[in-house]
């Protein structure tokens, strides 16, 4: 049987949601901190999520995307269908996490091998084992890090993996913005990425709109306080838009740490059969929701087999 560990209260990772209190006025004030869409280029996905898609925990996203530079639009070429979870972006892990083993709130912090079984040590339970396969899908830094101990030879090539860090700004307005996109690639700004999550399917009538820094401008201001990102990212959305500053009813801000992976591994994953060990993720042949998923799930076909 294989059992799950997964240091968040939910499950879902780097594809998740986060509720603010909207008051009486809302029942759900929410925004997709993370992902915020994904697309299918592969058929092992697009058949993976059917699924999700008739339960209607997926659907497609059809708001508008533009390219924004200080206020200036220009349509942004479509690269395909995009989808998202429902109501939320964390529901698609959710869906998935139906029926299975699973341990949230669990950090593990080391692996122990004893003869040819593995233990595991959790931070609350304590040693949980033994276990035939171990199983790694965590970002390289991390994944790194928990296995610096093992003799697997593919330790090197994980280490050789950076992945960006993304500051994220949520910000919920007393009235709609004037603007007549949904989501926006912007460009000469701190800004990457601004989205209005109300628009995505499910969701409640409130002004949530989230905005994603560009890489190198989160790396640069990776230490600062949450109130200075507030400041600093609110100004660049007025910026952006060319517009005044309007009424915030609630904020909130995540640094990830390890948001994407700029030069992901060519392989799917990372496996030692001698030591029953692997790992993977949208740095093993990625990156993003898709590349996440046919890493485990070619990594999952592998160890079927063995
Ligand atoms: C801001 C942002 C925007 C993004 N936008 C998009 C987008 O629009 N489209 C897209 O396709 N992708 C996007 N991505 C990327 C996408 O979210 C990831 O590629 C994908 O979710 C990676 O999945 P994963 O399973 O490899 O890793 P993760 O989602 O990071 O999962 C790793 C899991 O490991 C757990 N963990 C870590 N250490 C431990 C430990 N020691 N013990 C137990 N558990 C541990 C974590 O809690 C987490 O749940 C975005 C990511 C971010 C951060």
């Amino acid at each position: 049987m294989v059992q799950l560990f997964d240091k968040g209260r939910r499950p879902g990772g780097r594809v998740a949601t986060r509720r603010l209190d909207g008051g009486l006025e809302f029942d759900r004030v929410e925004f997709d901190h993370g992902a915020q869409y994904f697309t299918v280029r592969h058929a092992e996905f697009e058949e993976w999520l059917r699924p999700s898609l008739e339960r209607g925990q997926v659907a497609e996203w059809t708001g508008r995307l533009v390219s924004l530079s200080n206020g200036r639009t220009s349509p942004e070429p479509s690269p395909g269908r995009r989808y998202v979870g429902v109501p939320g972006m964390s529901a698609v892990a959710g869906g998935l996490a139906e029926g299975l083993s699973i341990h949230l709130s669990e950090r593990v912090t080391r692996l122990e091998r004893r003869g040819t079984e593995w233990w595991l040590q959790a931070e609350s339970t304590g040693l949980c084992g033994p276990y035939q396969q171990v199983v790694c899908a965590l970002p390289a830094p991390q994944g790194r890090e928990l296995l610096r101990d093992q003799p697997a030879q593919f330790l090197s090539e994980m280490a050789g993996v950076a992945l960006s860090p993304c500051w994220a700004l949520l910000l919920h307005f007393a009235e709609a913005l004037p603007v007549d996109f949904e989501g926006a690639f912007v460009a000469d700004s701190p800004l990457r990425w601004i989205a209005n999550n109300r628009s995505k399917p499910g969701r409640s009538s409130a002004e949530c709109w989230v905005l994603h820094a560009s890489p190198e401008w989160s790396q640069a201001a990776f230490d600062e306080t949450p109130a200075t990102i507030d400041t600093w990212l609110r100004e660049a959305l007025w910026q952006a838009l060319d517009i005044k500053p309007r009424e915030v009813r609630g904020t909130s801000s995540q640094r990830w740490k390890f948001a994407i992976p700029p030069a992901p591994l060519s392989s799917r994953y990372l496996h030692d059969a001698g030591l029953r060990l692997s790992a993977c993720g949208d740095w093993c042949g990625g990156p993003r929701v898709e590349g996440a998923f046919l890493s485990g799930w070619e990594l999952g076909r592998l160890l079927s087999q063995t």
